[in-house]
């Protein structure tokens, strides 16, 4: 990796397991992992790398099956990093290292609704940005009003919702013309600003512990997992073909479809990447 002469005050990890900051606990290393001392940081350290650096970005790692080959080039980690969050004209302003849970929970108790349904999803605001985090009906950029996104040489851009396709759990930026025809563009998220409609309090609160009464019901928590693994059909549930084609419980090496939730493989301790690899090809 060839770097530009820009101060940064993060911290470098080489060869770091990235089994660490994913929910599978499973996956090889990172050549680098990089964790931002804060926002000025993160656009040093962008400028600083070379052009041709591979550059990921990740937040909870809660849905991210990472081989067990690892990862070339930069990983950078978002969680705890921007961890800005508060009421701006109106909007709610959160960056992408806040946690969804406390999203919803800061929403709520500022009396506003739409995001009830994040408290249940164990990922970053930058996570759900990149995925169209949804459950319920609800997805993330329904309540998007604008983002903040960081581009490879560490400059900031205030983009319109207007700018990104979205659909389910699908978001990319809308091809924009360059001087260079049409490309995509290569950037991350950093913030976003959402517009919540006014609601009691109390009602939302409610709202939240009942979703997490029903996950903690229907979902298997207690194992390593990365929520549900296949998108649903249009009209149906992924879960309910898989359970139909009898693979509750079917394990491969140490990972096995839950019993509890047939569209969620659980690691029983010892799985690999591979192994998870393996089961996902045998249920599609
Ligand atoms: C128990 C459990 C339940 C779940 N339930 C749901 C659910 O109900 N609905 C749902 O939609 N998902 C669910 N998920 C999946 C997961 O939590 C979501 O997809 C979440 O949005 C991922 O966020 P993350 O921060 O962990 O992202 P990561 O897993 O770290 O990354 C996911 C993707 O987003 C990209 N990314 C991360 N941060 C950024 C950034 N700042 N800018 C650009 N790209 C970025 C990564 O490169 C990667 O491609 C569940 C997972 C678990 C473990």
């Amino acid at each position: 990796m060839v770097q530009r002469q820009t101060p940064t005050d993060g911290k470098l990890l080489l060869n770091e397991p990235l089994a660490r900051y994913t929910s599978w606990r499973v996956g090889g290393k990172a050549d680098r992992l990089y964790i931002p001392a804060g926002l000025q940081d993160l656009q040093n350290f962008l400028h600083s790398l070379d052009d041709n650096e591979a550059v990921h970005f990740i937040g909870l790692g809660s849905n991210l099956l990472v081989r067990d080959g690892g990862v070339r080039g930069t990983v950078v980690l978002m969680h705890n990093v921007l961890t800005d969050l508060h009421m701006n004209g109106g909007l709610v302003y959160a960056e992408a290292g806040v946690t969804c849970a406390k999203l919803a929970k800061f929403a709520a108790r500022q009396h506003r609704h739409g995001v009830e349904f994040m408290a249940g999803i164990p990922g970053t605001v930058g996570g759900a940005l990149a995925m169209n985090a949804g459950c319920h009906g609800a997805e993330t950029w329904d309540a998007v009003a604008t983002v903040m996104t960081i581009d490879r040489q560490g400059a900031l851009h205030q983009r319109n919702k207007a700018e990104f396709v979205t659909g389910y759990r699908h978001v990319e930026m809308a091809e924009i013309s360059s001087e260079a025809g049409n490309k995509k563009l290569d950037e991350w998220f950093v913030a976003a600003w959402f517009t919540l409609p006014d609601g009691a309090a109390s009602e939302s609160e409610q709202k939240i512990k009942s979703l997490l009464a029903m996950r903690l019901a229907t979902q298997p928590l207690n194992w390593p997992n990365a929520g549900s693994v296949f998108r649903n059909p249009p009209g149906g549930y992924a879960a309910r073909l898989i359970e139909a084609c009898g693979l509750k419980g079917y394990q491969i090496g140490g990972a096995q479809v839950s019993e509890k939730h047939a569209n969620f493989i659980v690691n029983l301790g010892n799985a690999t990447a591979s192994d998870i690899e393996q089961l996902i090809a045998h249920m599609r």
